[in-house]
């Protein structure tokens, strides 16, 4: 049995399992995956609006 992690990418808002997410980003003790590079930029640029 294989155990699958879905998260919600806070960018796009799409859902994203942890193993095909473009990156698992910890910010302030909390996981995030973003499913694109581009994700990745906008998170970087102000994690406080999607956390
Ligand atoms: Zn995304």
């Amino acid at each position: 049995m294989r155990h699958q992690t879905i998260f919600r990418d806070p960018v796009c808002g799409k859902k994203v399992n942890k193993n095909k997410a473009h990156i698992i980003i910890t910010y302030q003790g909390r996981e995030y995956a973003l499913c694109c590079p581009k994700c990745q930029s906008e998170f970087e640029k102000a994690p406080e609006k999607y956390t």
